[in-house]
Order: C-alpha cells, then sequence, then structure tokens
C-alpha cells in the first residue's frame, strides 16, 4: 500500500538522545503495524542524526508502514550556551513549537499527509496544546518506569509526604511499590536538589495529564504488574515496551544516534571468550567528575577485567572539562580494555562475550539490559535512576549494588570498584542467580512484543484508537 493512504501520525520529541531512542522506537512500532510516522525533533539534533544514523528526506519502510524525518529551526543558534539552561530553554522551545509545528501540519494535509494524531515524549507538554487546536487527539509516550510516573503523580498531587526540607530523611511508601528511603526516590524531589529546573520540567507533564487520550509507557505489564495495574485505574496508561525489540522490524536500519559509534567495537568483542567483557557506560548525559574516572580507571587495573568502556565527550557549551585516563592507562590495558566515545548498545549487550554492564541505571539503558538478558552493576547518578538501581537490585534481582542514592556528590573507591567488577565476571552462585533473572525478564519481554503478547496488544489498541478517531 503506498504510503498517501495510510493513516498519519506525527511524534515531537524534546532533543535529548534518552528521549529521542524511546520515541523513535516507538515510531518504528507504530511504522510496523501500518502507520505512516513523521518524526521531528529541532535541527540543531536533526543534524547530528542526519551525520551519525544517516537519516535522509526519503520515506523509510518499516513493516507493513512508513517512518519520515522532518526536522524543525527552534529559533537559538546552534552555540547558543542558554540551550544548557531548561529553565530558558523549554520557554523557547515551547514558543517555536507552537508555531511552527502546526505549520508543519498544515503543510502535511496540503501534501496529501493528513495527521491524525500528535505524540510527544516528556518535557514538551505544550504539544498536546497543539492537538487541542488543530482539534487532533494527542498521547504521551513516558520514557520512565511506571514506578517513577507514580513517584512523579504522588508528588504533584502531593498524596504522601516526600522528604521535605523541614524531614529530609523520611521514607516514602507509594502504593504497589517497595517502601523508598529518602535517598530512593526519584532525586529531583530531594528538597535539596540541584537540579530544580528538572523537577519543574518533568513536572510540567503532570499540569495537563488530563490531556492526552492516552500514555504510552516504556514498560511491560509482566515487569511491574501490581503498580500499572493500579496506575491503570486513575490514568489511562498503556504499557507497549520495550520499545527497542520489534519482532516485525528487527533489521530496520532507522536508528536516531547523534554520535557515530566506533566501527570496531563489535569485531573486538568478537575475539573476546564468552561472558567475559564488563561493558560500563553511563548513558548520554551523566559526566563523571575526573576525580571519579581516576578511581574506575584504577578499580578496572587492578582486578584485571576485561572491559569496554563508553567516555563520552563533554556536551557543547557545557562548561567541562574533557575528561582524561590515568597517565599511561590504556597502554598497561593493552587489548584487555577498550575505551570509546559512543558505542551501538543494543548490539553490545546482545554480544555474547559480554558478562555485565556497569549502568548509570538510565530506563532506556535499563529495559536494554532486562531485554537483553544482561546482568548489570547499578551505579545511578541522579533522577529517576536511584530509583531505577532499587529495582534492579531488590525487585528484579539482576544487579550488584556499586552505591545507593545519588552518587554525584561522592566518589565510589577504587577497591569498591574492584570487588564489584571482580563480583561480576564471578561464576559464584549469586552470579548465576542474577544470570537466570536477566534471561527470564529477556523471556518475559520477548512474549510482551511477540504477536498477541501484553504490549502487542496494547499497542494494536492504541493504533485501532487512532484509526477509529481518523475515521
Ligand atoms: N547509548 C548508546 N551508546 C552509548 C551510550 C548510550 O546507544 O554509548 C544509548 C542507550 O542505548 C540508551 C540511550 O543512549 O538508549 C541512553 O538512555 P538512558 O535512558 O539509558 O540514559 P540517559 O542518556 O537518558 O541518561
Amino acid at each position: 500500500m503506498g504510503s498517501e493512504s495510510l493513516v498519519h501520525v506525527f511524534l515531537v520529541s524534546f532533543p535529548g538522545q534518552g528521549h529521542v531512542n524511546p520515541l523513535l522506537r516507538l515510531g518504528k512500532r507504530l511504522a510496523s503495524k501500518g502507520l505512516l510516522v513523521t518524526f521531528t525533533t529541532p535541527e540543531s539534533i536533526g543534524k547530528e542524526m542526519r551525520k551519525a544514523s544517516n537519516i535522509t528526506d526519503e520515506l523509510v519502510p518499516v513493516g507493513d508502514g512508513y517512518i519520515r524525518f522532518e526536522f524543525f529551526e527552534d529559533g537559538w543558534d546552534e552555540n547558543e550556551p542558554r540551550r544548557q539552561d531548561l529553565d530558558q530553554y523549554l520557554p523557547q522551545l515551547e514558543l517555536i513549537g507552537k508555531e511552527v509545528i502546526p505549520r508543519m501540519i498544515q503543510k502535511n494535509a496540503e501534501q496529501g499527509r493528513p495527521v491524525s494524531c500528535l505524540i510527544n515524549n516528556p518535557f514538551i507538554p505544550w504539544v498536546s496544546d497543539v492537538a487541542d487546536s488543530l482539534g487532533l487527539p494527542s498521547a504521551m509516550l513516558w520514557v520512565q518506569s511506571c514506578a517513577c510516573f507514580t513517584a512523579y503523580y504522588y508528588y504533584y498531587h502531593n498524596l504522601v509526604p516526600f522528604p521535605s526540607e523541614k524531614e529530609p530523611e523520611i521514607d516514602v511508601q507509594l502504593p504497589c511499590i517497595p517502601l523508598l528511603k529518602h535517598d530512593e526516590v526519584p532525586s529531583f524531589l530531594y528538597p535539596t536538589t540541584p537540579y530544580p529546573f528538572l523537577r519543574r520540567a518533568i513536572l510540567g507533564q503532570y499540569n495537563k495529564l488530563d490531556k492526552p487520550f492516552c500514555i504510552l509507557m516504556e514498560s511491560f505489564q509482566e515487569l511491574e504488574p501490581e503498580i500499572i495495574e493500579y496506575m491503570s485505574k486513575i490514568c489511562p496508561i498503556k504499557p507497549v515496551g520495550p520499545l527497542f525489540m520489534n519482532p516485525k522490524a528487527a533489521n530496520s536500519a532507522v536508528r536516531g544516534d547523534f554520535m557515530k559509534a566506533d566501527d570496531s567495537i563489535i569485531e573486538w568483542l568478537d575475539s573476546k571468550p564468552p561472558s567475559s567483557v564488563v561493558y560500563i557506560s553511563f548513558g548520554s548525559v551523566v559526566y563523571l567528575k575526573q576525580e571519579q574516572v581516576d578511581e574506575i580507571a584504577y578499580g578496572l587495573l587492578n582486578s584485571g577485567v576485561s572491559f569496554l568502556w563508553v567516555m563520552k565527550p563533554p556536551q557543547k557549551d557545557a562548561g567541562l572539562e574533557l575528561l582524561v585516563l590515568p597517565d599511561g592507562f590504556l597502554e598497561k590495558v593493552g587489548d584487555n580494555g577498550k575505551v570509546v566515545q559512543w558505542s551501538p548498545q543494543e548490539k553490545v549487550l546482545a554480544h555474547p562475550s559480554v558478562a555485565c554492564f556497569a549502568t548509570h541505571c538510565g530506563w532506556n539503558s535499563t529495559m536494554e539490559s532486562l531485554s537483553s538478558g544482561m546482568p548489570v552493576i547499578a551505579f545511578p547518578q541522579w533522577g529517576d535512576q536511584v530509583t531505577d538501581a532499587v529495582y534492579l537490585v531488590d525487585v528484579f534481582k539482576t544487579g550488584i549494588r556499586m552505591c545507593r542514592g545519588e552518587a554525584e556528590d561522592r566518589i565510589i573507591p577504587r577497591e569498591e570498584v574492584e570487588k564489584c567488577l571482580l563480583e561480576a565476571i564471578s561464576k559464584g552462585p549469586q552470579a548465576e542467580e542474577r544470570k537466570r533473572n536477566a534471561l527470564k525478564w529477556m523471556k518475559a519481554a520477548e512474549e510482551a512484543v511477540a504477536e498477541g503478547g501484553s504490549s502487542d496488544r496494547n499497542l494494536q489498541a492504541f493504533v485501532d484508537d487512532v484509526k477509529r478517531i481518523s475515521l
């Protein structure tokens, strides 16, 4: 079928890697179910995606449908330092987006591609206002766990006590969620958080939670059964994850990386024995302190463990110093380790040589580890990562705890790093138990996205709703 007769959904993403990845993956899943999907985000990131991920203006077939890209100027020069300050950038994005997105949608209609639904991810809740103004339905993709969705919901509506300046150390009891200690709730909710602008950015979505007709969620029923059940009675949530698993378009080359991955990584992993390498990566935003990098480096050297370590360069204009490795580190490591700036993480996690993933516990990385059957070392830094770490270690039982709460303000010493690394590649009963659990989650994830599985049914119901509304 030609693309012009397909129902068309328009996806608007906040320009962050951790936002683009799940929304683009959702786009691919929707396309594979026979929709035409347009993905948009500001040109500042579009430019990087074109370079790193070979994105063009062509329509790309995915399963039974198609995906295409359109980027828009957000009105600020790409080197504008105010981009780094969400309190300044988000209102700018809203101002421009409310003007530009309706024009893009209008143009699509004129070109024979009328839009039936808008979908956004967190930080840009105004997309549902745009949809309203055009008389279109909107949906939102929540890109964290249902547990964190609930924590923010309960905080926003003041439903249970959270740590406050007066009582900074109280535990938080949320329904269907294990008791969270004061430093296990998403850290942007701590009274002392140095990132109140991130709290405002996330909670902005809750101001408009009644607008989207559906809240799609990057989780799956079997992973968080009780809390999903509970919150479904309060909000129109539909878990559709893990989004990166796409049985109908597993080979689709469409990716949204902002940086090109080092081509030699997989070849290097191929040369290593099975389950021998620890993969170390802290996502796209976290930038460690130099002192912590030194401790990790010495922990690696002292343990002798084979490793693949992603050390990203700092973001432009973030005012950060380039991190360096200790003198002679790479020579001492030789072929036992590899340091890169960006990796093809999904492929790395699926590689048989990788034994464990030392992660900051961002939700995308968490879902990717679980659905790849990969045990983890949990090294959360901030935000939802601290809660995800609790789940990885205590609930999903696939993780070793490197630290609890926010690691940002302290340095984990090399001895602790070494201990965790050795434990990660050991063959003892606890390591076996973590691997068994990880494989159990992988199987559950595969079943959820397979035809007729819980996530597949939810996504199909969403597609059917959009088709019905568009008639
Ligand atoms: N990622 C990647 N290569 C890397 C590091 C990260 O492809 O070298 C991807 C990873 O697979 C994930 C995303 O970047 O999809 C990071 O999202 P996450 O939620 O884990 O962390 P954030 O960057 O939002 O803190």
